[in-house]
């Protein structure tokens, strides 16, 4: 019986489920590629000295493989990912994964595990390529070996049963990122270190964090996985990319579709937390959480509500423009969808 034949696809949340492969591709002690494959699904086996395990040398990346309303699967912007893949490899003194490598193993690995990708209008097929370092370290070093991994799982539409603004708590108490920090890596240990914020905004009734930018606290930075905007007066602003913010390719694509298409005044510039508070519309933007509006936000004690709490109307236009081009009910005209034959 075929692993993915008894998947719910209408139950899917957003969760890890075991597929039937995934890819993995190894350095030399010389940090040089070998030949890497698919290899059945499975637990990983590493020294206890790893580079990884010690000091934290790994970098992650997320995206999605769509089965589309032209019954083909498709992957949105690869290239993006591929290429930010390689700046975490370099600000973490890792071997860079090729582009080319990076696609054909994303591919191959979709393709193989294609009856996990969940039917048309159902969810996604959620990607994590991984890159870490595998080989032994004992003082603080860059790891002599390294490990190329690509796994998929398929995960369900955020939303079920419909779009719920966010509630979000703002910190003085915590920054996600320093200036000159990895803010602009996928590097593993900036989402270690945000667990424990989360955690404490969890407890009392907020659904994420929103960070401050570490040496101007009065600037937005971003919310936990998520890029941030707002929308005041027919403007729309999202914090500029200054190393500390992580350069989100949901941000691209809407920044892209707000200018080209909605013909809004887009612009990527400091944002404050009084131009958060007075928006018409905020929200944010993720692989994961796709465009989801913010409906409140808490500054210090004060909750200020946005939009009604509701969701806006651009903020809906923006994420189901989105939407349709990923899941080709609307022409590509970006250029964005790579199908798969
Ligand atoms: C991954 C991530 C995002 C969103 O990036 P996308 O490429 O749009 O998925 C935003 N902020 C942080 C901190 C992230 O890790």
């Amino acid at each position: 019986m075929d692993p993915s034949s008894n998947i719910d696809w209408d139950s899917l949340g957003f969760d890890y489920y075991p597929t039937r492969s995934l890819y993995r591709m190894d350095t030399n002690t010389s940090g040089e590629w070998q030949d890497g494959g698919l290899v059945p699904f499975g637990d990983i086996s590493i020294s206890p000295a790893a580079g990884v395990l010690n000091y934290g040398q790994g970098a992650f990346e997320g995206m999605k493989a769509f089965r589309s309303a032209k019954d083909r699967i498709t992957l949105f912007r690869p290239d993006m990912n591929a290429n930010r893949m390689l700046q975490s490899a370099k600000r973490l003194v890792m071997p860079k994964v090729p582009t080319s490598k990076f696609i054909e193993a994303v591919t191959m690995t979709v393709k193989d595990n294609a009856d996990f990708v969940p039917p048309y209008g159902k969810g996604s097929l959620y990607i994590r390529p991984l890159l870490w370092g595998t080989g032994p370290v004992l003082g603080v070093r860059p790891a002599p070996s390294y490990t190329f991994a690509v796994f998929v799982t398929p995960v369900g539409p955020y939303f079920k049963g419909g779009v719920k603004p966010l509630k979000l708590k703002m910190t003085r108490n915590f920054h996600r990122a320093a200036p000159h920090g990895t803010g602009n890596a996928k590097a593993i240990g900036n989402y270690a270190a945000s667990l424990y914020p989360l955690k404490l905004a969890k407890e009392t009734g907020f659904d994420e964090v929103l960070y401050l930018h570490a040496a101007q606290d009065d600037l937005l930075e971003e919310v936990g996985s998520a890029n941030v905007f707002v929308l005041k007066g027919g403007i729309l602003k999202t914090p500029k990319l200054g190393g500390s913010i992580l350069p989100g390719v949901t941000r691209d694509s809407v920044i892209h579709i707000a200018r080209e298409i909605l013909h809004l005044d887009v612009r990527e510039t400091d944002v404050s937390i009084d131009d958060l508070i007075t928006a018409d519309e905020a929200f944010c933007t993720g692989t994961a959480v796709v465009v989801t509006p913010i409906g409140e936000v808490t500054v210090e004690d004060d909750a200020y509500s946005i939009a009604g709490q509701g969701e806006g109307e651009v903020t809906g236009k923006l994420r189901g423009l989105l939407t349709a081009i990923q899941k080709e009910e609307r022409d590509d005209s970006f250029g964005w969808i790579t199908a798969l034959d």
